[in-house]
C-alpha cells in the first residue's frame, strides 16, 4: 500500500551543478520524510490493534473473574446502550446503541489518523528514477498511504467479526451472529480507506508527478505487479462490498450471496497480497482466520457424523394453518452432539436436498438428561422459500432423511447470572425454541426467582407444535411458571367456532396455560411482568429471554433499555437474522 514512486535513483535531468546539488537536497529530504512517515503508517496501524487487544483481553477477564458481575453500573449501561440508535421498529434498522459506539470509535480512530502526525503542504522536486525527469513529490501521498496502512489493518478484523468459531465472541460473551453489524460496517470503512487511498494517489500522480502524455505514470505503471494486485484487490472488494447490500442479496438468493462472498475474500486477499507483500502480515492474519473458521466447521461437523456413527435422521412433521404458512418440527435422533446450552442453534445440511447448503435452527429443547434421555434434538422450522421449502417437499415422500449437524453455535441464554434472576421469556412463532429450550434446561435447578413465559403466535392451532411439551413444563414448574400464549390473528369469536372442532387437539386447552385475544404488545407484557416481581422473594433482578420475528427485537431491547435504572434488567436476544 505504501508506495515510494521515484523516490530513489542517481540519473539528473537537470543541467546546471546548482539544480543538481538542490534536487539531490530534496530527494534526501523526501528519503528522510518517507521513511519517517512510513515508521508512522506502521505505528497507527498496530496501536488499533493493541486497543482492540486491550477491549477483548478486558472482557475476557472480567468474564473468567465474573467481575462484571459486580459492575454497579451494568444497569444504567444497559440503558444508555441496549436501546436501539433509530427510533423505529423495522429490524432492518434495528442496531443497539453499543453497536454503534463500537463502530462510532473505530471510525473516529481511523478519520483522525488518516490525517494526522503528517507534515502537509511540503513539495520535493527532483529526478525521476524512471525516466530521468523532473517529478514532485508531495505530502498528499503519505495521506494516501496512511489510508493504504489503516485499511489493511482493517482487514483481519472484518474476518474476525465474520466467523463462526469467533474469538471477539468468545472473550466478550457476544453472539458472533450479534457481530454481523459491526462485520458489514468494518467492512465499507476499509471500503472508503481503499478508495480514498487510490483517489489520493491518483491526484498525486496526475498532478504532481510529471510528464503527462506517453511517458505518464499511468502509462508507464499499470502493468506492474503492485498496479495490477490493487486493481484486482478493487474489483473484488467493489463486488464484496455490492453484492451484500441487502436488496441485491435477497436478489441474488442467500446461498448463492454466501458462497461468492467467501469466494470473493479470498481473491481480494490475494489481490491485497499481490498488491503490497510488505505489509503481507494483515492479509496473511485474514487468509488465517478464514481458514481456521472452515477448518473449525469442517473437522466439527466430521466428528459429529464420526460419534454418531453417520446414523444422525430426521423425523419431519408439517403442520399447516389457515394463512397457508408450513411449520415443519423436527426431530433429529442419533445424532453425535450430547450437549447443548440452551438457546444455542446447530447448522443442518440435508444431503437429499444439498451437499453444500448448512442452514442455522435453535435447538427447542435441552440436553437435560430427565428430559431428553436419548439425547434426541427437536426445532420448529418456518417453510420458507428455498431450502425450507424443498425439505417440505422431501418430508412429504419420505418418513425420515438423513442429516448431517454441526454445532452448537452461539453462546447460550442461561448463564449462571441470569438463572439467578427471575425470568421473563417472550417468543413469537417459531421464536419458541429458544424459550422453551431455557425452561427445559431450568428443571430440576434450584431457580430463586419465578418464571414467565409469552408466546405471542398467529392463530390457537400454532400451539400444537409444543402442546405436550407446555403442558409438561407447566406441571413440572407448578406456580413458578407462568404461560400465556397471546394470539394474534383470531378474536374469541373465530377461535371459538375452531374449537368446536374437538378432532384438533392442539385446540383443547393446555393446563396451566392462559389464552388472551389481546393486542398488548411484547413491550406492555414486559413492564407488566415487572411491576409483578416481588423482590423478597429471591432477588429482585429480572432476566429478559426473548426470540422471534420481525419487530420484536428492537422492541424488546428498548422496553429493557427503558426499564433499567429503576430495576435491574438483563436482556438476552436472539434474531433469526
Ligand atoms: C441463529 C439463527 C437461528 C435460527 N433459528 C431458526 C429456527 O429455530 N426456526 C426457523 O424457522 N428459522 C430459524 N432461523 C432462520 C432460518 O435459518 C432461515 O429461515 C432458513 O435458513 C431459511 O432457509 P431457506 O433456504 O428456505 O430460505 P430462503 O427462502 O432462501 O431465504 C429466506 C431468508 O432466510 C435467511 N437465510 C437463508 N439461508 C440462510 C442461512 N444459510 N443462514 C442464515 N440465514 C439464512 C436469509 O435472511 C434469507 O433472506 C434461524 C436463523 C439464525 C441466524
Amino acid at each position: 500500500m505504501s508506495h515510494n514512486h521515484g523516490s530513489t535513483g542517481t540519473t539528473t535531468g537537470s543541467s546546471s551543478g546548482a539544480s543538481t546539488t538542490v534536487d539531490l537536497a530534496d530527494k534526501v529530504a523526501y528519503g528522510l520524510l518517507y521513511a519517517s512517515q512510513h515508521e508512522k503508517h506502521i505505528m497507527y496501524a498496530w496501536i488499533i490493534w493493541v486497543l482492540i487487544a486491550f477491549v477483548l483481553g478486558a472482557g475476557f477477564i472480567l468474564r473468567l473473574t465474573k467481575a462484571h458481575r459486580q459492575i454497579p453500573l451494568a444497569s444504567v449501561s444497559r440503558r444508555l446502550f441496549l436501546k436501539q440508535t433509530f427510533p423505529c421498529t423495522n429490524w432492518r434498522m434495528s442496531v443497539a446503541r453499543g453497536h454503534v459506539f463500537a463502530l462510532f470509535l473505530y471510525i473516529a480512530y481511523n478519520f483522525v489518523f488518516t490525517f494526522a502526525d503528517i507534515p502537509y503542504g511540503r513539495k520535493y522536486r527532483y529526478p525521476s528514477k524512471h525516466n530521468g525527469m523532473m517529478q514532485t513529490a508531495t505530502t498528499m501521498q503519505f495521506t494516501a498511504n496512511r489510508t493504504g496502512f489503516l485499511a489493511f489493518s482493517g482487514v483481519p478484523l472484518v474476518f474476525l467479526l465474520a466467523a463462526r468459531n469467533n474469538l471477539v465472541s468468545w472473550a466478550t460473551g457476544i453472539p458472533y451472529n450479534a457481530l454481523n453489524f459491526l462485520h458489514r460496517w468494518v467492512g465499507r470503512v476499509v471500503f472508503i480507506l481503499s478508495w480514498l487511498h487510490i483517489i489520493l494517489w491518483s491526484l498525486e500522480l496526475d498532478i504532481n508527478y510529471f510528464p503527462k502524455g506517453k511517458h505518464s505514470y499511468y502509462n508507464t505503471r499499470w502493468t506492474m505487479r503492485y498496479w495490477l494486485g490493487g486493481f484486482a484487490a478493487t474489483v473484488f472488494l467493489c463486488f464484496l462490498c455490492l453484492h451484500s447490500l441487502p436488496f441485491v442479496r435477497r436478489w441474488t438468493g442467500y446461498e448463492f450471496f454466501r458462497s461468492m462472498h467467501v469466494f470473493g475474500s479470498l481473491l481480494f486477499l490475494i489481490g491485497c497480497w499481490v498488491h503490497w507483500p510488505t505489509a503481507f502480515q494483515w492479509i496473511a492474519a485474514g487468509i488465517a482466520i478464514l481458514f481456521a473458521d472452515h477448518m473449525a466447521r469442517t473437522s466439527r461437523m466430521l466428528f459429529i457424523q464420526l460419534r454418531g456413527r453417520g446414523s444422525a435422521e430426521a423425523v419431519v412433521g408439517i403442520f399447516s394453518d389457515e394463512d397457508e404458512v408450513d411449520v415443519m418440527r423436527i426431530t433429529i435422533k442419533n445424532c453425535g452432539i450430547k450437549s447443548w446450552r440452551a438457546g444455542q442453534h446447530v447448522f443442518l445440511c440435508f444431503p437429499a436436498h444439498s451437499r453444500f447448503q448448512a442452514h442455522p435452527f435453535t435447538v427447542a429443547n435441552s440436553s437435560n438428561k430427565t428430559h431428553n434421555p436419548d439425547g434426541d434434538l427437536v426445532f420448529v422450522v418456518r417453510r420458507k422459500n428455498g431450502m425450507t421449502d424443498r425439505l417440505c417437499q422431501l418430508a412429504a415422500e419420505s418418513k425420515t432423511l438423513k442429516v448431517w449437524v454441526d454445532g452448537p453455535y452461539g453462546v447460550g441464554a442461561l448463564s449462571p447470572e441470569i438463572s439467578g434472576r427471575h425470568i421473563q421469556l417472550v417468543a413469537g412463532g417459531t421464536g419458541i425454541s429458544f424459550a422453551l429450550s431455557a425452561v427445559s434446561e431450568l428443571t430440576g435447578r434450584d431457580i430463586p426467582g419465578t418464571m414467565q413465559l409469552d408466546w405471542y403466535v398467529r392463530r390457537r392451532a400454532n400451539t400444537a407444535w409444543f402442546g405436550n411439551d407446555l403442558a409438561k413444563l407447566s406441571h413440572l414448574f407448578g406456580s413458578t411458571l407462568r404461560i400465556s400464549i397471546h394470539i394474534t390473528r383470531e378474536s374469541p369469536l373465530t377461535a371459538s367456532s375452531t374449537e368446536k372442532d374437538t378432532s384438533n387437539s392442539s385446540l383443547t386447552a393446555i393446563e396451566g396455560v392462559t389464552y388472551s385475544y389481546d393486542k398488548n404488545s411484547c413491550a406492555e407484557v414486559l413492564r407488566m411482568y415487572a411491576s409483578t416481581v416481588d423482590p423478597r422473594q429471591g432477588t429482585s433482578k429480572i432476566a429478559v429471554l426473548a426470540c422471534g420475528p420481525g419487530s420484536m427485537g428492537p422492541n424488546v431491547r428498548n422496553a429493557v433499555a427503558e426499564m433499567n435504572g429503576s430495576v435491574d434488567v438483563k436482556c438476552v436476544m436472539e434474531d433469526y437474522v
